[in-house]
């Protein structure tokens, strides 16, 4: 065993035909947004449900545009589950408007309804739902509270691609839904991400504010007089995504139902071994959504609840890699400081951090890997109090 080589938390699976893509790509002399880019956005809308999906070089970057088109600005206040990662806050900022951080729900960690009904106030101008490690969050109760008020939902999709809830495809549940393509996520370009809506009007601003603010209609509208003219209509910003990128990402795309089916049958490897054991709880699969099996998250319970740094120290020197998701937002010095945030004030999202740890979850690992995987596990438990 600890001659085993290391099992990294997460790897992607990149393929030879995805590589040979990559290389005719940087061989075409057309390497940055183009028609491998546009023929991805066609592609991924549809795979998502939407009618337009934006590309983007990260998922943080279609967040900020989403909220700019929505018209968040400076005195604004937009509401964030606290366990979550640095982007789905740090965007409200780059807005100058106020993140409100709230609580999150113990049985699947995603955002609790409940909680976001009390920080609803008169500066509300979204919300950020966060589909926690690939299960889509409460879009109907979420959305049957913020609708009535004209509040829009952008969905933080990072964790959830594939995804469904209650047979509907997970980019359709919200005013916009953010995906990411970073190396560790469940479709990867490297770095990357899509912004999609059904709202063609909110599509055009993004894409055009994805590009320096330059209109694409003046492109359009001037073709005849050269190809030189432009207009910028908009300070806009240089998110857009490249075909070196999408061109990996058409491959990863035509591979994703695979991908998820093994991702799927680790995560059941994991349930049926973990399912009895006394010092562990498993996050709730509501029956009403799929799941993109994005994260597999484990929390220490009973006796062994204060032992997670201990089981993920055991872990490593058995040359397992794991992760925790998420150090809520409120924990750290930059919302402690700027917000006055104490970290009893939000309990769930704290005490599920203290108990929870991930495990690797990915198409590259092998039958042995899940089985040392939960060997692994179980021999951390066992080896002594935690
Ligand atoms: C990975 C991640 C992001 C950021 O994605 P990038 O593509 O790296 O910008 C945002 N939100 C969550 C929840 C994430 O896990």
């Amino acid at each position: 065993m600890a001659d085993a080589p290391f099992l990294p938390f997460a790897l992607p699976e990149i393929s030879e035909e995805e590589i040979a893509a990559v290389v005719e790509t940087l061989r075409s002399g057309w390497i940055t947004t183009g028609p491998k880019t546009k023929e991805l956005e066609r592609r991924f809308a549809e795979a998502t449900g939407a009618a337009h999906a934006v590309m983007v070089n990260s998922c943080t970057a279609a967040l900020h545009l989403a909220l700019e088109a929505l018209g968040v600005k400076a005195g604004d206040e937009v509401i964030v589950p606290t366990l979550t990662f640095a982007a789905s806050a740090e965007v409200v900022r780059y807005l100058g408007a106020t993140p409100v951080l709230v609580d999150v729900r113990r049985s699947d960690h995603n955002v609790d309804p409940a909680a976001v009904e009390r920080a609803l106030g008169p500066r509300t101008r979204a919300v950020i739902p966060v589909h926690f490690a690939g299960v889509p969050a409460d879009m109907d109760e979420l959305a049957a509270l913020v609708a009535p008020r004209g509040i829009p939902l952008v969905a933080d999709s990072a964790h959830c691609f594939p995804g469904q809830y209650r047979g509907r495809n997970v980019g359709t549940l919200a005013a916009v839904t953010c995906f990411s393509f970073y190396a560790t996520k469940t479709l990867t370009t490297a770095e990357g991400g899509a912004a999609v809506t059904a709202d063609p009007a909110l599509a055009d601003r993004m894409r055009i504010m994805s590009l320096h603010g330059i209109s694409r209609d003046a492109w359009k509208r001037y073709s005849a007089e050269g190809s030189w003219y432009y207009e910028i209509v908009a300070p806009g910003f240089k998110y857009n995504m490249t075909d070196v990128a999408a061109a990996l990402g058409l491959g990863q795309l035509a591979r994703a139902e695979r991908m998820w089916a093994r991702r799927r049958a680790i995560a059941e490897a994991y349930d049926a071994a973990f399912r009895g054991e006394e010092a562990l709880d498993l996050l709730a699969r509501p029956a009403d959504r799929g799941h993109a099996h994005h994260l597999y998250v484990l929390k220490l319970a009973g006796r062994a609840a204060a032992g997670r740094d201990r089981v993920i120290q055991r872990l490593k020197e058995r040359g397992i890699g794991t992760s925790v998701h998420f150090i809520p937002l409120h924990l750290h010095p930059y919302y402690r400081e700027t917000y006055g945030y104490r970290p009893e004030q939000l309990p769930v999202a704290l005490d599920l951090y203290q108990r929870s740890l991930s495990l690797p979850i990915y198409s590259r690992m092998t039958d042995g890997d899940v089985d040392r995987v939960i060997e692994g596990v179980r021999s951390a438990l066992a080896r002594g109090p935690l």
